[in-house]
């Protein structure tokens, strides 16, 4: 089954209408808000929807498990249109949503997007580079893959993975087996992938918008710094010292290239390690709004949020047209007991999700802090 094929013109939807919402957390709360704006409404479904981010400010919510067909219908035929903040929904879920109605992005992209294996291949195929890469399904062959991508790699889970969950670091020194149960290794269905280490110069994503008639719109490549494998900081556009104008060039190329190849309706975010030769190498890609584009929700015409509302509603794409530089910083675990400072600061843009308990980890909000257009 594919996606909405590409020149097949998505219904127009008129304000009023609502978009159903697979997933309920600040993702889907922010495309909630943005589809308010436009004046449409929302309807989430997930297993935790419950007084979740994107509940709170949704017109209904379906509280049900994503194998509860009785549930998915009744929420498919209950909205206009369906749409999702997380990609790892089941992809029987998403076949099953559109026998009733246009669900993007569809279950082809789901499934490339929630294996890194297929991802990784996928991109490959498209001759575009990532870091070398083995597959290894037990502690012999994580050895295996190390003796031959060299000592330095990191032991990835193929799914459900994110935020640097499911990881291990490896080097010369380390045990492949207790690497191999630390990314959960043995349990039934869990697949490892081994990666050569990137030394990076920096990481950078490019987030692209893409319409059922294929027009594409793109955001610049951005900065993005890590700190224990969640994103801290991202610098919008990333700065020319660091990505030359041919990087960004190159990894917008990639992004849009990657879109396109997957005939994605919405919006997909790419993320890309830039080597200090300049090579571009894809990390992985996420079919959905990105914490790396969080910062167009002050900085540009069009927000990404509001770029997947149009896509999903057949709308023309908004402007991405930057009205100043950028720097986005989330607020993890007690960092949003910052409000107050964060609030009394001139020019400082809060953004706080609804999430009551403020969990090590947990991202609990970001804050956009604006500066004149280099
Ligand atoms: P991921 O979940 O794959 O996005 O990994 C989280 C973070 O870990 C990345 O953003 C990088 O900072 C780091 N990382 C992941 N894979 C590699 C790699 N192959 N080489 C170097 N750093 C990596």
């Amino acid at each position: 089954m594919t996606g909405t094929p590409t020149g097949t013109p998505l219904p127009r939807l008129a304000p009023g209408s609502t978009i159903g919402m697979l997933g309920a957390g600040q993702l889907g709360r922010m495309t909630a808000l943005a589809a308010a704006r436009l004046g449409y409404k929302t309807h989430v479904y997930a297993p935790d929807a419950a007084d979740s981010p994107a509940a709170q400010v949704s017109a209904a919510a379906t509280v049900a498990d994503w194998d509860d067909l009785e549930a998915l219908e009744r929420f498919a035929r209950s909205v206009d249109v369906v749409t999702l903040e997380w990609e790892n929904v089941p992809v029987a879920t998403a076949e099953h949503l559109r026998r009733f109605t246009n669900l993007n992005p569809g279950p082809n992209v789901l499934s490339v997007a929630q294996d890194r294996i297929a991802e990784k291949s996928f991109v490959n195929q498209l001759g575009i580079a990532t870091a070398p890469w083995r597959t290894a399904s037990s502690a012999e062959e994580v050895a295996r893959a190390v003796a031959e991508i060299g000592p330095r790699c990191v032991l990835k889970s193929t799914r459900l993975g994110y935020d640097g969950k499911g990881q291990a670091r490896l080097d010369s020194g380390s045990d492949p087996v207790t690497a191999w149960t630390g990314i959960g290794g043995g349990k039934p269905g869990v697949e490892g992938i081994v990666e050569g280490f990137v030394t990076f110069a920096c990481e950078v994503s490019v987030i692209v918008a893409r319409g059922a008639d294929g027009a594409m719109v793109a955001y610049p490549a951005v900065e993005n710094r890590h700190k224990d494998g969640i994103l801290d900081v991202t610098i919008a556009p990333a700065a020319p010292e660091k990505v030359s104008a041919e990087t960004a060039a190159e990894a917008d190329r990639i992004a849009r290239r990657i879109a396109e190849a997957l005939d994605l309706v919405g919006v997909l975010a790419v993320e890309m390690f830039v080597t200090a030769d300049g090579r571009v190498l894809v990390n992985e890609m996420a079919p959905r709004p990105h914490n790396s584009g969080h910062w167009t929700m002050d900085a540009c015409a069009t927000d990404q949020f509001e770029q997947l509302v149009r896509a999903v509603c057949g709308l023309p794409l908004g402007s991405v047209e930057r009205v100043a530089d950028a720097e986005m910083t989330n607020l993890i675990g007690d960092d949003v007991l910052r409000w107050p400072d964060l609030l009394a600061e001139p020019g400082a843009r809060l953004h706080l999700y609804g999430k009551a308990e403020a969990r090590p980890g947990r991202k609990m909000g970001h804050v956009n802090r604006l500066f004149p257009r280099r």
